[in-house]
């Protein structure tokens, strides 16, 4: 039975982890919260008593952490120690490049085969195994990396080497925080001018501006009935993880030189919408800040 070891069980890490013991794999479970080992438990999973623990006999190592400084710490302290050498090292969790490429580097030069492999697609989608996997990694690794993922995957891609998972994480993300704002900003001037929003909806939907944030998730409550605007903007991807995104850009564009002054700009109004006192709400809420609602 193919072993897992699944360090960070928080609100994407519990269902990814649930998907792995779902497909008849063997899951050692660890988190320093002890209502994540409880939930595990019940979960099919066996809870290790640490970290190293849980690696010790594993034949692939998932981390899902909150940011770089942890996965860095993770995989230092515990997991390049202790995981068995022909362990495979996939970290799912979305962190900036140089630490995605840091800990890989080290991983090699110790002999191991590792990935990062961030997700699109929030906790219903890690609950329903049906995540969209960008992996950085050799080209060799990536069949056994795609196997590994898919109890938990709908689609997996091989972006490129070490880190090209988390660059295009962060890029997407980075287009989808200014295409949300662009939007907003065209309904708020649709009634400004007097023009009904839902036949702003109607004609840009089927014109030039049609875009995901448009007719998939659209901020104006109605035209898209299963978008997070319907239910009072509770429930979907959290303006504070959109922020964080932007932030791992504008970290990256400075580092590269790239101009992305748009996705400073973007970075600027969710950190108000965030300061405002909206860290939950969805970031399509941003629409309710430009009205002044919020
Ligand atoms: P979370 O805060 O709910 O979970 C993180 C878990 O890691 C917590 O349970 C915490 O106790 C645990 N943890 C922290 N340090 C640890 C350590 N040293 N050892 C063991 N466990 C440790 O966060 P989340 O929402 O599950 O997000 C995880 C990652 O996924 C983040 O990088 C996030 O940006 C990314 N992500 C989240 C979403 C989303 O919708 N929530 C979507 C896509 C990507």
């Amino acid at each position: 039975m193919t072993r897992v070891a699944f360090i960070g069980l928080g609100n994407m890490g519990s269902g990814m982890a649930a998907n792995q013991a779902k497909a008849g794999r063997e899951v050692f479970a660890f988190d320093l919260s002890a209502d994540a080992m409880a939930r595990a438990k019940e979960q099919g999973m066996t809870p290790a008593a640490s970290a190293a623990d849980a690696v010790k006999d594993a034949d692939i190592v998932i981390t899902m952490l909150p940011a770089g400084s942890h996965v860095r710490d993770v995989y230092m302290s515990t997991i390049l120690p202790n995981a068995p050498k022909d362990a495979l090292l996939i970290d799912c969790s979305t962190i900036d490049v140089d630490s995605a490429r840091t800990v890989a580097r080290d991983a090699s030069m110790q002999g191991f085969r590792a990935a990062d492999a961030p997700v699109s697609g929030g906790t219903a989608a890690a609950t329903g195994g049906t995540l969209t996997f960008m992996v950085g990694c050799r080209e060799q690794d990536f069949a056994e990396i795609e196997d590994a993922l898919k109890p938990m995957s709908k689609a997996t891609i091989h972006a490129g080497d070490s880190g090209a998972g988390q660059a295009a994480k962060i890029c997407n993300n980075m287009l989808l925080g200014i295409s949300m704002i662009g939007v907003s900003e065209a309904f708020a001037l649709a009634e400004g001018l007097g023009l009904d929003p839902q036949k702003f909806f109607d004609i840009a939907s089927k014109a030039s501006g049609q875009c995901w944030s448009l007719t998939s998730y659209c901020p104006w409550p109605g035209p898209v009935p299963a978008a997070p605007s319907n239910r009072d903007y509770e429930g979907g991807f959290a303006a504070a993880m959109m922020l964080k995104d932007l932030r791992l850009a504008q970290e990256a564009a400075d580092i590269s030189g790239a101009p992305t002054p748009l996705g400073s700009a973007a970075e600027a109004l969710y950190s108000e919408l965030v300061d405002r006192g909206h860290p939950n709400k969805d970031f399509s809420a941003i629409l309710q800040m430009l009205r002044g609602r919020l």
